[in-house]
């Protein structure tokens, strides 16, 4: 299939930083890169032209376009012009525009619109097309179906791993590198190491395009780009690329050992550069020649009503770490719509105060997708279909003086900073050739150029010259919007609909580590090594947009849980039967909270147990087939009462290496000797029993199912083994309990043995029991004890009525409905095949729990997040709580995935297997 890429002209009213700078059109070479085995070419016309001559000769069956906002009715020129040229060919609409704002693109000339990251939808797209499929079954689009109307897909993932993207299609621009430039910087490429921002400045939408996520590269991947790159200057065009020091060290370091020089153009931060000199003058040594830094005004006050959070003093910092580096600021200021003459001035003597030559100055705009819009929306001055006047250089809301004299004065300001020869020769540092030479010639002849622009841009307000902007060139006669017929129409801005409004980051952490964690140090209390570590791996994932940790849910646990307003497949939870939102549940919760009240008042031993809590103890009892059971609180501090309970110094415990944290813990709190035994090593297991001699009473600790693992305890075995030695048994069925064995009863079930052969059993009513809380079972002697001396039971308050019924109707249900067992182990066999036959390293998983191992943490994380952005949950677990090296996610089935859904996650699967390290897609675990 023949695609064609196209850069729309820039319009004639947009007042053009194309005078000074044309950049290489790196999105389409982006797109391009995507489209495998397909004929692609690319035409900028913003410098080349033949739009017509390129369709007849070529014959694209698509063509893809992408804009800013100022282009949005070329683009829809362009596109009615192909479809005269022939209705058969596919027109894609793509940009940052376009996924803020899909309905200013709403024609009947304009097939799709791409919303997101467009280099993983065309390949899609183009596939769905090729094949006779419809194009509203694709995720991540928009269909127009009205004026100003169109129809939305399903959401698609923004990106998934951007270290795998290819490489940008530079060849296909060849024969127009060399006329792309960047003021002075020529020959000049372009690349980009991250998509997204950290802050959320309000006149800023790159926040609402990404969903306030940020996808960064690694060190490694940027560099090997940079080495790729034939021209010598690079202008890097992320949101910001000066932010995380370790990152650009790492970069920095890279470029010194290849050998790789080249001159640097980047975005940054007035804080970050004033904080981090040490980084500014590392970069200097590499190549930095200028940052571009929002500046934005002159004083805090103005700052903070930007939400820029920096000071004007920071602003100053910034310029004087940047000079003293031999660092260039290119700096842009954003005068405010309500600035009279003084104003001006004042921001005329700021600029002189600072010492700076390069200064772009935007009037305020409030662009489709930032939060700014929402509260200027009513007051803008121009139509919202001139886009070519939206070019941040036409004043778009009301001002105080005359617009005339508002322009005026903006050009007074560009006259007396930017045309100045003396200032430029005074203020640059490494940026500006010669003044004589052609370079500088240029450059000034641009300036001036835009001055001309200036002065008619009154003008452009009204009258004959705001219609031709308002220009889409003729329409298509006949030709119907492709999106019609299609439901779900309203022409709000897709953000709203998309929840992006919420501007709300998916990690709860972030606006507290990106606002003072640079500069406060720790504080003497988390002077502590593990504390250090912590913070520091908790804001590297946080700023590689790898922490999937704490989410806020905002819907019951299930197959499908709602974060930030958007849907997700959810294949970490423990909801093993599927039993979260089952009614009759529900309601026993319902029923308790009116009859017992919302808490209990005190402890078990005292005032705290009600009917419903013998109730319970005694169904669990009878369910295990054992004498007694006790409940408590929690899981983890039923393991604590028994364990600190019945044990002490001179006793011993050999527990399986893998059991569970709150094991371990308990035998600390009791003081006695712990040892561990290889996980289901039976042999090692012997050794030690063996030794008992010595100890007063020994306890052998297991688990029913291994919670990071998925593989169960050998209990016949083991029981033998208890025998054989007159030691204890204790099992530990969180995972077990309501999952294992025909009726759900647990390990005991499952192998067929009796429950009176093992003296302690351990399970939790947060997993398979849709509660929370935990129980010990065992003979009436030990409960009648644990009663009177285990601390938790003693000193901990009861449970709350709701949940002790939820739990006991639970533990009903469970015997009610026994086909939520077959459904759970159907399930659970159909991910460990499927993912196995994907190549993934499962482990020995025999159960509902099934490790996908991957070896180091960042895999497991990186991995963890490409799911995400495909709209599947499943959470890295890495060390502690596995070993070194064997960082995983942790999977688990559910009775209540159904057929499609378990499809949709082994397509997921299918889909991130790319991102194997080779030895773990060959199985080398
Ligand atoms: N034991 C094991 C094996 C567990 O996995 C857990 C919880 N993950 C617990 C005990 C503690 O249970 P709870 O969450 O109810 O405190």
């Amino acid at each position: 299939m023949k695609v064609l890429l196209i850069r729309p002209p820039v319009p004639p009213q947009t007042i053009g930083l194309s005078n000074v700078m044309i950049c290489e059109p790196l999105e389409l070479e982006y797109l391009a890169a995507g489209v495998d085995d397909d004929e692609v070419q690319i035409l900028d016309l913003i410098i080349e032209r033949g739009l017509e001559k390129r369709l007849r000769e070529f014959s694209p069956d698509v063509v893809g376009l992408s804009c800013y906002i100022t282009g949005v009715n070329e683009v829809i020129k362009i596109c009615r012009l192909v479809k005269r040229w022939n209705r058969d060919c596919l027109t894609v609409v793509g940009g940052v525009h376009a996924s803020v704002a899909p309905e200013d693109f709403a024609d009947p000339s304009v097939d799709s619109i791409a919303l997101g990251d467009g280099t993983a939808l065309m390949p899609r797209l183009l596939d769905a097309w090729g094949n006779g499929r419809k194009l509203e079954g694709l995720p991540g689009i928009a269909i127009p179906s009205g004026e100003g109307k169109v129809y939305v897909t399903r959401e698609a993932p923004y990106m998934t791993a951007p270290d795998y993207l290819p490489h940008p299609r530079r060849d296909l621009t060849a024969h127009l590198r060399h006329r792309y430039y960047y003021l002075f910087h020529q020959p000049v490429a372009t690349m980009k190491t991250t998509w997204g921002c950290w802050y959320d400045c309000s006149f800023c939408m790159t926040w609402a395009v990404t969903g306030g996520t940020v996808f960064s590269r690694s060190a490694e991947s940027i560099v090997r780009e940079i080495e790729s790159i034939k021209e010598p200057e690079i202008y890097i065009v992320d949101d910001i690329f000066l932010i995380n020091s370790p990152r650009l060290r790492e970069i920095a370091h890279l470029l010194r050992t290849n050998g790789i020089h080249k001159h640097f153009l980047v975005y940054g931060r007035a804080d970050y550069i004033a904080d981090n000199e040490d980084v500014i003058r590392e970069w200097s040594e590499v190549g930095l020649r200028a940052v571009i830094v929002g500046l934005e005004a002159a004083t805090s006050e103005e700052l903070g009503q930007v939400g820029k959070k920096v000071t004007a003093d920071q602003n100053r910092l910034c310029v004087e770490v940047l000079r003293r580096n031999g660092v260039d600021i290119y700096a842009s200021l954003i005068p405010q719509p309500w600035y009279r003459r003084k104003d001006w001035e004042r921001l005329y003597a700021y600029i002189e105060k600072l010492g700076i030559y390069y200064v772009n100055i935007s009037p305020l705009t409030p662009l489709p997708g930032s939060a700014m819009f929402s509260e200027y929306e009513d007051r803008i001055t121009v139509p919202r279909r001139a886009h070519p006047l939206w070019d941040l250089t036409h004043v778009v809301l009301p001002t105080q003086d005359t617009l005339k004299d508002y322009y005026r004065q903006l050009l007074r300001l560009y006259a007396r900073t930017v045309l100045s020869v003396r200032r430029a020769a005074r203020l640059t540092l490494r940026t500006r050739p010669p003044v004589w030479s052609p370079k500088y010639l240029r450059l000034w002849m641009g300036a001036v150029r835009i001055f001309f622009q200036f002065i008619n841009a009154h003008k452009h307000h009204s009258g004959k010259r705001l219609e031709r902007s308002l220009d889409r060139g003729p329409a298509v006669p006949g030709l119907d919007y492709r999106g019609a017929g299609l439901a779900i129409v309203d022409n709000q801005p897709t953000m709203t609909r998309r929840g992006y409004s919420e501007r709300k980051p998916i990690d709860p952490y972030h606006g507290y580590l990106f606002s003072d964690q640079e500069r406060k140090p720790c504080n003497g209390l988390l002077d502590h090594p593990l504390a250090r570590k912590w913070r520091d791996v908790v804001s590297w994932g946080i700023r590689e947009s790898l922490y999937t940790y704490q989410q806020p849910y905002q819907s019951k646990a299930g197959p499908l849980q709602v974060l930030n307003g958007h849907t997700y497949r959810m294949i970490s939870s423990y909801d093993y039967l599927g039993l979260r939102g089952h009614p009759a549940i529900e309601k026993a919760a319902h029923e308790a909270i009116e009859r017992y009240g919302t808490g209990t008042g005190g402890v078990r031993l005292l005032t705290g147990s009600t009917d419903l809590h013998y109730e319970l103890d005694e169904t669990i009892a009878k369910f295990k087939g054992v004498e007694a059971s006790l409940s408590f609180s929690s899981g983890y501090l039923a393991n604590l009462a028994v364990i600190s309970a019945l044990f002490r110094p001179g006793d011993r415990i050999v527990s399986d290496a893998r059991a569970h944290r709150s094991l371990s813990d308990a035998c600390k709190l009791a003081r006695v000797e712990a040892v561990t035994f290889p996980h289901n090593d039976l042999n090692r297991l012997e050794d030690l029993l063996r030794q008992s001699r010595d100890f007063r009473r020994t306890l052998i600790i297991v688990e029913g199912v291994y919670s990071m693992d998925g593989d169960i305890c050998p209990l016949p075995e083991i029981i033998d083994l208890k025998k054989k030695y007159s030691c204890h048994l204790m099992v530990d069925e969180a995972h077990s309990f309501g999952c294992l064995g025909a009726t759900g009863r647990g390990v005991d079930e499952y192998f067929g043995v009796s429950a009176a052969d093992v003296d302690v059993w351990m399970g939790t009513l947060s997993k398979a029991i849709p509660s929370t809380g935990g129980f010990i079972a065992g003979s009436m002697e030990l409960i009648i004890y644990l009663q009177h001396g285990s601390g938790p039971f003693m000193f901990s308050a009861a449970a709350s009525p709701a949940l002790v019924a939820s739990a006991l109707e639970a533990i009903e249900v469970i015997q009610q409905e026994p086909e939520r067992q077959v459904r759970l182990r159907d399930n659970a066999a159909y991910l460990r095949r499927h993912l196995k036959q994907l190549g993934y390293d499962t482990g020995d998983t025999e159960s509902h729990i099934i490790p996908v191992i991957l070896g180091s943490d960042r895999d497991a994380y990186k991995f963890s997040h490409a799911l995400f952005e495909r709209g599947t949950i499943a959470l890295a677990v890495v060390p502690p709580a596995v070993s070194p090296g064997a960082a995983r996610l942790r999977i688990c089935a559910t009775a209540s995935y159904d057929r499609d859904f378990l499809e949709k996650v082994v397509a997921d699967f299918a889909a991130c297997r790319t991102l194997l390290s080779p030895s773990v897609a060959h199985g080398g675990h």
